[in-house]
């Protein structure tokens, strides 16, 4: 797993910290929260429930112990309703909902009226092309307003959406509207990716050739190309011009409907299909945003991830707008080729919660950059991180440049399955311990455990299972399947009712989670998940290439995504070069940190399965322990002295 420096052991603290008594005073949680929690069991999720307006009222928190469970059973509400309406009515629609800054340096501002305004005339142009109830719209956009209008609309209509990163193939689209059979898709005309222009109208079409069904297509304008529409295609432009004005009745939604749907990387590689509900999920979200992210509603909220993930959805989108406040959306990623962009949109938008990535984080501070004396970055109060471990001395550097020296800092593990967060610190309330999330979040139970689903002591590696219900699982969870034990889980044994969430950890004798990485064949880069199969496959595909095995990991270079590339013939520059080329290409995004490391073969057991945490391992410099399931163990004596000179 990709952290910091490689001496930041986990369970390393820097020291602890109580959090200023400034935050604390404001804060919107207070001691005794987790104690009043615990009394009240499930019952306690009706206050993140409250946070939301129902159309219907719900009869219970939770339907039954026993799936299927239905959180808020009973309950209706539409999402973009609570998330839009609610504020135009209570007099609130001149705040601002959303403000867009472009790559270009182009700004747009959108109050809640104008957000209802654009909703409005959007679902009324969908409904006419046909969208209704449970028909799943998809979405392949970069970080534009017209993304989170689209996602309003279609949740307006009661319609699912399936927002696809925009950065993805046009292969991947098709099997993700494939899968979700999807007919409508919006998406642009192109847009700027490392300065480059991409014809995403183009990709999208590629996409559709390779579906067997229809497809209504919605065209945003984002550069000005001249793009001809054929038949069944749309200029959203004119769309929402033709139906400026009109309103569409908000859908109401039984509490477990579907409000989305969001593929993530599952354990063989393959994207996986999570499902969303519309209560359960929007009481996590909201409730989290309000507790963790400390949001009222005169703040402005930066979430730096993508849309297309889910820290996107959650924190970036519905978090933010359920409260009432301020989301600040960027087009690009912050990287350290554009540090004065961050310092500069952090100030000029008065950023009060900043949340990212481990990973960005570490492209700032590698560089050991301090913010220029011209910014003014005291409007930050606190600050979140998200996607993988963050080490102690990078959790250090984070308070100490962004956060003035005395921000709090939430570190929260979550996952697209979860919906929201799951363990991280109550910031006006727990203690913070630089590199170790910290404890479960009220209302929610989670443990570390071995094979046999046995707690393991503290300080000591396990398995992270759930192992109570909560208000943002997936439905699949609710329906049932997914429990434990589940072939793909990993081995663990579980007694009763558990979600084993794929990923290894450690607690420490407060209850102080600290999670260490996948414990499957995926890889984790700037914080999102993505499959090794894919990524190896785009390795191979390369000519030259015998065979490649990915993982990520702390290696010589720093947190990097290494490919282990067995050559077909001779190594090259050339061919390091095509292959990082083709690893870039694979991700989707740039840029990735890839490192290519050449090796005569690869780690494999006596099956011929390669072991990629054997890899990783090696990379990131730890113990190896036995090795004797190896077929060939004399590649580990290779590969430490390419990769480290022993
Ligand atoms: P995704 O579903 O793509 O958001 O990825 C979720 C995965 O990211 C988790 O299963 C973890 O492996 C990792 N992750 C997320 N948040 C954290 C965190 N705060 N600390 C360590 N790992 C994390």
């Amino acid at each position: 797993m990709a952290t910091g420096d490689p001496d930041d052991a986990p369970g390393d603290h820097v020291g602890t910290y109580r959090p200023p008594a400034a935050f604390v005073e404001q804060a919107n949680v207070h001691e005794g929260l987790r104690e009043a929690w615990d009394e009240q069991g499930a019952e306690a999720w009706a206050t993140a429930a409250d946070l939301l307006s129902w159309s219907t009222d719900y009869d219970a928190v939770l339907s039954n112990p026993e799936p299927p469970l239905t959180w808020f059973p009973g309950g209706e509400l539409n999402a973009a309703y609570n998330a839009i309406d609610r504020y135009v009515e209570s007099g609130r629609k001149n705040r601002v909902a959303i403000k867009w800054a472009g790559r270009l340096g182009e700004t747009r501002t959108l109050t809640y009226q104008d957000l209802y305004h654009e909703v409005n005339a959007l679902a009324s142009a969908l409904s006419e092309l046909g969208v209704g109830e449970d028909d799943v719209v998809t979405l392949y956009l970069p970080m534009v307003p017209e993304l989170t209008i689209a996602m309003l609309a279609a949740a307006r209509l009661g319609a699912p959406h399936n927002v696809v990163f925009a950065g993805f193939s046009p292969d991947a689209l098709a099997m993700r509207m494939e899968s979700t059979e999807s007919s409508y898709l919006l998406t642009c005309d192109g847009y700027l990716r490392q300065g480059e222009a991409v014809d995403q109208k183009n990709r999208a079409d590629n996409a559709r050739l390779a579906l067997d069904h229809d497809v209504h297509t919605v065209v945003v304008d984002r550069m000005g190309f001249d793009v001809s529409l054929g038949e069944g295609e749309y200029h959203y432009a004119d769309l929402v011009d033709d139906h400026g004005g009109e309103t569409v009745e908000p859908v109401a939604r039984a509490s477990g409907d579907e409000l989305f749907v969001l593929h993530t990387s599952g354990t063989t590689g393959n994207p996986k299909e999570v499902r969303h509900t519309t209560g359960g999920y929007l009481a996590h979200v909201a409730w989290t945003t309000h507790a963790v992210l400390d949001i009222e509603p005169e703040d402005t909220l930066w979430s730096s991830a993508d849309i297309g993930w889910i820290t996107g959805h959650s924190y970036g989108v519905y978090g933010p707008l359920l409260l009432g406040a301020t989301t600040l959306l960027y087009e690009g990623t912050p990287e350290y080729n554009e540090r004065d962009r961050l310092w500069e949109l952090l100030e000029r938008n008065a950023v009060d919660v900043f949340y990212t990535a481990p990973t960005a984080i570490s492209s700032f501070r590698k560089r050991d950059v301090t913010v220029p004396d011209r910014f003014d970055l005291s409007s930050l109060r606190l600050l979140g991180t998200v996607g993988e471990r963050i080490s102690p001395s990078g959790w250090e550097w984070y308070r100490s440049t962004l956060g003035g020296g005395d921000a709090p800092i939430v570190d929260t593990w979550w996952q697209t399955e979860t919906g929201g967060m799951m363990v991280a610190t109550l910031p006006g309330v727990d203690e913070m311990k630089p590199g170790a999330a910290g404890p479960p979040l009220p209302g929610i139970s989670v443990s570390v455990v071995d094979r046999s689903g046995d707690p393991v002591e503290p300080g000591e590696r396990g398995f992270l299972i759930v192992d109570r219900p909560w208000p943002g699982m997936p439905t699949s969870l609710a329906n049932g399947s997914g429990w434990a034990p589940d072939p793909s889980s990993y081995l663990v044994d579980v007694d009763g009712w558990a979600y084993v969430t794929g990923d290894r950890a450690t607690v420490d004798e407060d209850g102080y989670v600290t999670v260490l990485g996948r414990v499957d064949d995926v890889v984790i880069v700037r914080g999102r998940r993505l499959g090794t199969a894919e990524i190896e496959s785009a390795a191979m595909s390369v000519d030259g290439v015998a065979e490649a095995a990915v993982v990520s990991a702390d290696g010589p270079a720093g947190p990097s995504l290494y490919a282990f590339v067995t050559p077909a013939g001779q190594e090259t520059d050339e061919l390091r070069e095509r292959i990082t080329q083709a690893l870039e290409a694979a991700v989707g995004t740039s840029p990735v940190p890839a490192t290519v490391v050449f090796t005569t073969d690869l780690p494999k057991t006596r099956s011929g399965k390669i072991m990629r945490r054997m890899l990783s391992n090696i990379t990131d410099g730890d113990a190896l322990g036995d090795t004797s399931a190896l077929r060939n163990p004399e590649v580990v004596g290779e590969l430490k002295s390419v990769l480290h000179g022993e």
